[in-house]
């Protein structure tokens, strides 16, 4: 018996697999988030320097696995029994082993969230192709999610990929047809397209960014274009609530520019997943 014909006749192995997965994928796009805006950054400045033709400025080896994790304080680095998802969090109760400083909460709370989300994909999927494709899917909108929020920027080398893999998976027939997908992408891109100029034309202000087009043609890509309006109309309400909410407990002004990206991101994810459970509840208030 091989482990996928025995993982397809007990769902809870696999779901528990997935959970357990999830986990170290979460703590994996802790690196990613932090790691990847400074090494496109490092890269951004090289080229801009190549081009004005002035001296590039050296920086020390730094990748995804360079350096190793160390403590953002006293450079304590972080050993492999230091590095359990949540378990040394709590096990260190949550402070560097060598300078008691605080641990910052997002790294187990993202670990938590991903094994949360994968373990939510293999049981509304259960095991097989849709479920590995969809795990892919859930993991890279989480990081996208995270590098928004932060540096409100959704970096095209996560963003590009995971638009093709969906067009991939769906040639394959996975989650619906190719011909929709596509169709999905396109229309994803060029409806926030069309609202952003329509807003730059009437207001001369840019009301978001060119990642957000691109995020909509990923969740096009993956979940048909019969997704998309299920998903602006999720995100709006999403942001509109959680932007209120941040302008009130920070005292911000309603010019602050808050990140649709992660919003997108929930709200795609939720209508891959349940686009038609939400369409046909929708369809049926209104007797139709
Ligand atoms: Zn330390």
């Amino acid at each position: 018996m091989t482990l996928w014909t025995f993982l397809a006749g007990h769902p809870a192995y696999f779901i528990t697999l997935a959970t357990v997965l999830g986990l170290l994928v979460g703590s994996f796009l802790n690196v990613v988030a932090y790691r990847l805006p400074i090494m496109l950054d490092r890269q951004w400045q090289r080229e801009a320097q190549e081009v004005l033709g002035l001296p590039t400025t050296e920086h020390t080896r730094f990748n995804l696995s360079l350096p190793a994790s160390h403590c953002p304080h006293c450079g304590h680095g972080i050993r492999a029994w230091e590095n359990i998802p949540v378990i040394s969090y709590l096990a260190l109760r949550g402070r560097c082993s060598a300078c008691k400083q605080p641990i910052s909460a997002r790294y187990p709370l993202v670990e938590v969230a991903c094994a949360l989300l994968s373990m939510t994909v293999a049981w509304h999927s259960g095991p097989g192709l849709e479920a590995l494709a969809v795990l892919l899917l859930t993991w890279s909108l989480l990081a996208l999610s995270l590098i928004d929020h932060d540096q409100q920027l959704l970096p095209d080398v996560l963003v590009l990929p995971t638009l093709w893999l969906g067009l991939m998976v769906n040639a394959l027939g996975t989650l619906v047809p190719l011909h929709d997908a596509l169709w999905g992408a396109v229309a994803g891109y060029l409806s926030l397209w069309t609202v952003y100029w329509v807003f730059k034309l009437i207001t001369g202000k840019e009301g978001m960014g060119h990642g957000d087009f691109k995020l909509l043609a990923l969740i096009g890509a993956w979940g048909g274009w019969q997704v998309l309006p299920v998903t602006l109309l999720l995100s709006s309400l999403v942001g509109v609530v959680a932007g209120l909410c941040l302008l009130r407990l920070r005292g911000q002004s309603v010019r602050t520019a808050i990140p649709f990206g992660p919003y997108l991101a929930i709200a795609g994810w939720i209508a891959v997943l349940w686009g038609d459970e939400i369409v046909t509840f929708y369809l049926q208030q209104f007797g139709m």
